[in-house]
This record gives structure tokens, sequence and C-alpha cells, in this order.
């Protein structure tokens, strides 16, 4: 042990250990992994043990095959034993919902190239002997799946971090953490202090208390999880090699083979936190007693899929905690307001996630850029919104209940809402609104003009599209006005204002009046943010984008620190207002404003301070939708006024509120991306087209060498835009594109587009396959369906709408 180290993890579970190997992996072997108690001590110790490659999120989906990869390199190396069983697995549907479900994920798994295969229920109780399969519709293969050793596992990571360098200190809790005033971490531990150039909390059960030592309230919060082990099964001692494991989807519960019985874990309704702000520190390995009565409905519904269970013993029970968050994914990464502190937790998966998180965090410490798209698993997308206690609760115990309850696409999940609204709220409420969530704000879905009307949850096109038609077709016809409350704002003022943006921003900057798209790029050159740019003068810009990227821009903003001379401002809360878009947009526009808005006087891309309902209001000319449109911002406080005033003056020209899922549709008549979607961290300018908006020639920017290497060399990807010959579904994100047999990319988006009636689908195909008119096919909900690339949008190819020039 040295009193100093580069790196120090706080933790030795699964994760920290793997945290540990991979900076070593990196090269970085100045670094020691500080253990309270000893390793395994939290969650680690007691876990099933089981993996797999599911994932909400297709990139996290990656990283867990890479996890699950990973493991025999780590047995190899270490020496040490891990008792790995890549037994494969089996999902069970009980309806045929589910069924259908199972060829979606089917799909999806072939997609990302794992040899998965369905199976009727009569083969699956061939292949796992003690499943009932009466009421099954069917059941999927996927071989990826399997159980470790939880300590063996932990210790082999562990000990090839030894060899290769790192040190393992145990039974030394860390105590503090403070910051010196040169920037360097004093880790207060049981056994003296230790300096550091980094921290990262792989605390598990203590994470939270480890944040709150920096003055961070992580969302992540302990549960509790049962499962029983029990005697030899007769039937499971007669099966030569390994056994399948099993998930049972609407049964709640997983199974898995332990020596010659079976371990059953169960996910219940009602479930339980735990010592919510944290594992007490005296907290030992410790379990609770069995809860059986509230567990008992899920338990019995196992006991009768697998019903040799009422007749053998159980030879133990588990009851132990571990964390979850808000969407059951880990919190990894920097922050924003905390120098070389790095979150490695919240993580309820373990066993599929351990590499992923140890990889994406070693290389952001390493070269400060993860190397994957780690955004589903990014500390920075959630908000303080996400600690707020009932929030939190109410969150995390939906995930526990839900874990293997079928989501559908069109859902849209209660927990926790409303947390925040935007004065509009009643208003649409009342004006038929139905809401979806954006960093825990409520943003509407669509208006639905009929009274009571209730969305039918389903795989396929919903009851709701008929209303998205009529918003559209209002737009396209009339006006639509969207609610840009969900739109991030960062005021940058200063007279090193200009000099910063040029450097974190890819694009030219506009002239004063101008607005202009602006890419902004990682040093790597891929993508960081879509934002655009507003200057009001000289020294006074305003930057836009997503709103639930407020933590990560603001991130990546501070780690570019503003030079002296530049102000930054977070202004997302104190502006609001709408996109108002459409041919009549123009008309209703010149009602709400003295000034001249005539094409000559406020062109396209063109932005005012101006007044509105009496208020200072900022109007830009600019709009997603493909029309000619305009975005009117205006204080928080005259949001509602601003509403009433363009509903009453827009009823004459027929403008409707629209809500997200016509944008969709309109965005993509026209083929424009958005972020997390086509825009995303492992995606290039040139892949997305936001190439067109680079500009490569105006000297030194953030990822300019990389850009101007792609520029020369080309992509192997790129965004093409497809006219899906769709049933009762749309594709969706991450679906999988195909040419004959070959795998050619994936849909980042799809949508029906009402106007110009065609399914449409935005997607990265290679390069050799992406000419227009290139026949493909796309897995809409599993099923193949024949895509074909459009030459350009099907709507007003050449932007005259939108710039309001002759057609
Ligand atoms: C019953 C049960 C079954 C499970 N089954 C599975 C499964 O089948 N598959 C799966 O993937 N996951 C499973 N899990 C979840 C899995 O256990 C966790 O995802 C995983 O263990 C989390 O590991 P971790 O390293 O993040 O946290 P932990 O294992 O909690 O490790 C954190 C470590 O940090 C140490 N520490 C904390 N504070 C300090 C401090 N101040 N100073 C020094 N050290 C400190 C602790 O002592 C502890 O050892 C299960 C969990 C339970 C409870």
């Amino acid at each position: 042990m040295k009193d100093r180290y580069q790196v120090v993890v706080i933790g030795g579970g699964i994760v920290g250990c793997s945290v540990l190997y991979h900076l070593t992996l990196r090269g970085l072997s100045d670094a020691a992994l500080i253990e309270r108690d000893e390793l395994t001590a939290g969650s680690t110790w007691h876990a099933a043990g089981g993996f797999h490659t599911i994932n909400s999120d297709t990139r996290i989906a990656a990283l867990q095959k890479y996890t699950i990869d990973l493991y025999p390199q780590v047995e190899r190396e270490s020496g040490q034993r891990i008792g790995l069983h890549l037994t494969g697995g089996l999902e069970l549907a009980g309806t045929p919902e589910r069924a259908r479900w199972l060829h979606a994920e089917l799909a999806w798994l072939r997609s990302q190239g794992t040899d998965a295969y369905l199976v009727t229920p009569e083969q699956a109780a061939e292949m796992v002997p003690i499943i009932d399969p009466s009421g099954l519709t069917g059941a999927l293969f996927d071989p990826e799946e399997g159980n470790l050793d939880p300590n063996g596992a932990t210790r082999a990571y562990a000990t090839a971090a030894r060899a290769r360098g790192a040190d393992v200190i145990e039974h030394d809790r860390v105590l503090s953490l403070t910051r010196t005033p040169a920037g360097e971490w004093v880790v207060e531990t049981e056994g003296g202090p230790i300096a550091a150039e980094h921290v990262v909390n792989a605390a598990g059960l203590w994470a939270r208390r480890v944040g709150r030592m920096v003055g961070l309230d992580h969302p992540l919060v302990p549960m509790v999880h049962h499962y029983l082990v029990t005697d030899d099964v007769p039937q499971v001692a007669a099966i030569e090699g390994e056994m399948a494991a099993v998930t049972d989807l609407e049964g709640f519960t997983y199974l898995q083979r332990e020596g010659d019985g079976v371990l059953l874990g169960v996910y219940e309704r009602h479930p339980r936190h735990w010592s919510v702000e944290g594992a007490p520190w005296g907290f030992g390995r410790e379990l609770f007693p069995e809860e059986l009565d509230r567990i008992m409905p899920e338990l019995s519904i196992g006991f009768e899929r697998f019903p040799v269970l009422q007749e053998v013993g159980i030879k133990r029970w588990v009851n132990g905690a571990f964390t979850f968050t808000p969407d059951g994914n880990p919190l990894v990464g920097p922050v924003a307001d905390v120098p070389n502190y790095w979150a490695a937790c919240g993580c309820m998966a373990g066993f599929s996630q351990c590499a992923a998180i140890g990889l994406a965090l070693a290389n952001w410490i390493v070269d400060g850029d993860p190397g994957v798209d780690a955004f589903g698993m990014d500390v920075a997308r959630f908000g303080p919104y996400a600690s707020e206690d009932r929030y939190l609760r109410d969150t995390t115990a939906q995930f526990y209940a839900r874990r293997f309850v079928m989501a559908y696409p069109n859902e849209e999940l209660p927990a926790g809402r409303p947390l925040a609204t935007t004065p509009c709220h009643e208003a649409f409420a009342a004006a038929g609104a139905t809401f979806t969530v954006n960093w825990g704000l409520e943003v509407p879905l669509y208006f639905a003009p009929i009274p009571d009307f209730r969305e039918h949850w389903t795989l396929g096109r919903s009851n709701a599209e008929p209303i998205v038609a009529g918003e559209v077709e209002a737009v396209r016809t009339a006006a639509g006005a969207y609610e840009i409350a969900q739109y991030a704002r960062y005021e940058v003022i200063g007279p090193g204002a200009e000099a910063w943006l040029d450097h974190l921003l890819a694009s030219k900057l506009p002239a004063p009046g101008r607005i202009r798209l602006a890419p902004m790029l990682g040093e790597r050159g891929r993508l960081m943010g879509d934002l655009t740019v507003s200057r009001f003068e000289d020294d006074r810009f305003w930057l836009t984008g997503s709103y639930y990227l407020q933590d990560w821009h603001m991130r990546w903003f501070r780690r570019h620190a503003p030079a002296d001379g530049v102000e930054l401002t977070n202004v997302t809360d104190r502006w609001m207002g709408f996109s108002v878009s459409g041919p009549a947009s123009r008309a209703i526009l010149g009602e709400l404003l003295d000034d001249d808005v005539s094409n000559d006087a406020f062109p396209f891309l063109s932005v005012r301070p101006t007044r509105l309902v009496d208020e200072e209001a900022v109007v830009g000319r600019i709009s997603l939708t493909g029309e000619l449109g305009y975005e009117l911002v205006v204080p928080v406080d005259a949001h509602l006024a601003l509403w009433h005033r363009l509903r009453d003056v827009g009823a004459v020209y027929g403008l409707r509120p629209i809500g997200d899922r016509a944008v969709d549709s309109l965005r993509l008549e026209k083929g424009y991306g958005i972020w997390s979607a086509e825009f995303r961290q492992d995606v290039t300018p040139a892949m997305s087209g936001l190439d067109r908006f680079v500009a490569f020639d105006k000297g030194d920017f953030i990822g300019a060498e990389a850009a101007r290497r792609e520029r020369d060399e080309g992509v192997t990807q790129r965004l093409v835009l497809l006219d899906v010959d769709a049933g009762d579904a749309d594709a969706a994100k991450d679906d999988g594109v195909w040419i004959g047999d070959r795998r050619a990319g994936e849909v980042t988006s799809g949508a029906f587009g009402h106007h110009v009636a065609k399914s449409l689908a935005l997607a990265y195909v290679d390069r050799d396959v992406g000419a227009a008119g290139t026949e493909l096919t796309v897995f809409v909900v599993g099923e193949p369906r024949r895509a074909t690339i459009l030459p350009e949008p099907p709507y007003d190819p050449k932007g005259a709408r939108l710039r309001d020039l002759e057609p």
C-alpha cells in the first residue's frame, strides 16, 4: 500500500474489481481498490450470479455481451476459478401478445449476432424437464445466458488486476473524501490518508453514502430480493451437461441449476426498499429473514410453473439487498461539478454489466471519453429530480415489479408522475392531452379531441394514430403549436463568448440576428451535441438542445471550461414557449407581433428579441416539421398567457396543439434526425449527415482533426431514409436491417408519415448497400418487411416550404 495513487476505487464488489482490472488493461496500474471489509462483502457475495445480454438499451446490451465474453479471459489470466456455466436461457411466454414480443426479441437478438431461436412450450419442457408447459404460448432460447460463482469472479478480477500492478486493500473503510486546493483528492481511510488524482465510487449498497461525501445525491436505492435453493431434484440431476436457465415472463420468477437442485428467484409485484440512504456502515455479510407472505403470490406462480418444487425440500433462502436506479441501469461516469470523481454504482445486474462499467470508466479516465455510447448508463442521464425520495422509491419499485413484465412501445409508465409540469399542463389536460415524460417534465404526446379517450397499449400502431394524423394534417395545411418547454437553453455572454463557442462547436458561428445548426464533437470526432446557436449580439448567444441532456451538456461545457470573459448560464427553466409551424404560421405570428414578419424582413434562420403578451420574448424562424415555422419563447411566467393568446388567435387559422408523436411523424417525412436516435455519441458527422454543418476549414475546434480525417477517408455506414412495406406496426429504434442474410444496419427511428401515407424509418446502413432504391429487409416486431432506400425525403425534398420559396 502506498500513500498516493493515480486512481482509488472505493469498493471491492464485482463492479469495483472490474473497474480496477480495466484500469490496468489501459495501462493505469497506479491504482488501488479499497474495501471496507473483505472483497464481495456488499451485494456481491450472495448474488445468484446469473448473466444475460438482454437490455432495453441496445448499446448496453452489446456491452453486456462484452462482459460475458470477457469472463474466460479473466479466469485464465487470474488462475482463479469462476464457476462459469454458459447454459443458455429460456424465456417463457404466457400470452399470445408476449409470444409475438418474443418474435421481436428473436429478431433483435439475431441482429446483435446472437444465435437465438424460438421453441415450442413442449420443446422448452424437454430442455428443462421441470417446466409445466400448460398455458404457455411460446419460448425463446438465448445461448448467451449463464451463471457463475460471484465470489470466484470478483476475486478473479482482483487477482488479475493485482498481477498487472494494482493494489487491493481490504478491511480499510473510506471515511471521507476531500479535495485539496491543488485539486487532489485526500481519501481518509481507517488506515490513514491516501492521496489520489481520481476517486471511483463503486461502493454498491453504500454508494449513496459515499456520494454524499462529495456533496452528491445519487439516484439509487437498496431493495431486498429473494431466491431459494432446493435440495436435489432427480429430473435435474439426470441432465447431463448444462441446464438452460429459465425466465418465466408472466410468472415473475427465474430459475437456474444449482448443483443437482435449482435456484428460484422472485421479482414480486410489491417490492420492499431497505435503508434508502445506503446500508449502515456496520452492515456485514447479512441476510434478512424471508418474507414469505409478501412474495407468496409470485412464488405460488413459480411453484405451478415448476411443480416439482412443491415436492422437494428447500435447502436455503437468500433474502439480500442490492441497489436500483429509476430505469434499472447503473450510474457511470464523471459529474459536472466534482472534478475527478467517477460514479460506478447503482448496478443491479453486476454479473451482466461489471465489465461494461469497467471498460467505459477506464476509457473515460484514461482518454476522457468512454469509447462507446454509454449514455444508457451515464450518471448524467438523470437530473437532480431523480433523487427526490418519493420519485426514487416509486420508480425503482416500478422497475423491480416490472422486471419481467413486457413494456409496450407506446406504454406510459406511471411511477413518480407527474413530477414536474409546465404552466400549460392543466390547460393542455383540459384540451385532451396525453402526456409523456422528459427528464421528469410532463410533455404532451398528442391531444385527443374525444373526451375520455384511452390509448390501448399495443405492439402495433395504436388507436391514437388517427389523432396523430389529425395533428400532422393541421401542420401541413394550417398550423400546429408544439410546446418547447422540453428544449434546454444555455446563455453564453461576454467578450470571450465568440472564441469559446468557436472552439466548442464544429460549425461556424452565426452572425448577429441569425441561427445556425451546430454539431458539437468530442475529441474523437464523434457527436457530443446537435445544438442550435442563436446569436443576438456580437457577444450574446443562446445554445438550444435536448431538455434531458442538461447535465450531460453542462458537464461537457465545464470540462471545456469557458475562459475568462465568458458567462455561461443554464436558463432552461426561465424560458418556455411554442414552436408554431404550418402555412398559416406567419399570419398567426403577424397578429401577435407588431414587427414586419414577411419573408424578406424575417427570413429563414433569423432570430430577434421582441415582445409577446406584454413580455420580453425571443422569436426565431426555425422549425422541425419541415414547414414555415417560428419558435416563440417567453419568460416562464408568461408561458400560459402565450398559449392562450396563440390558441385564440390561431383558432380562425385552424391552429391545433400538437404533441411528440406528430412531431415524430412530421420529422420523418423530412428525414430529420434527433438526439439519442440518429445523433449519438457513437456516430460521426459524416455518418449522420451533420457534416454539412461542420466548418472543416474554420481552424481549430474540438474534434477537428478527427472530423477532417473522416472527411478524407469516408465512412463505413450512413444514415438513410427507408420506405417500409409495413403491416400494423412501424419500424422502431434498433430493429435490424438486412440485405439477404447479411446484417446491414439498424433502424434509429420509425413512424408512420401520415401526410405522405408511408411507414418511414431512418437507419444506419453499410455504405455499400446505401444507394437510393436499394431494397433491404427490416424486421418490424419480428416480421421481415421490405424496405426501400428513398432518394430524398418524401415531403418537400427541396425545403421550399420551410424557406417559403416557390416550390
Ligand atoms: C439475492 C440477490 C441475488 C442477485 N442475483 C444476481 C444475479 O443473478 N445476477 C446479477 O447480475 N446480479 C445479481 N444480484 C445483484 C448483484 O449482487 C449486484 O448487481 C452486484 O453485486 C453489485 O456489485 P457492486 O460491486 O456494485 O456492489 P457491492 O457488491 O455492494 O460492493 C460494494 C463494496 O463496496 C464496499 N464499500 C462500501 N463503502 C465503502 C467504503 N466507504 N470504504 C471501503 N469500501 C466500501 C462494500 O463493503 C462492498 O464490498 C443479486 C443481488 C441479490 C441481493
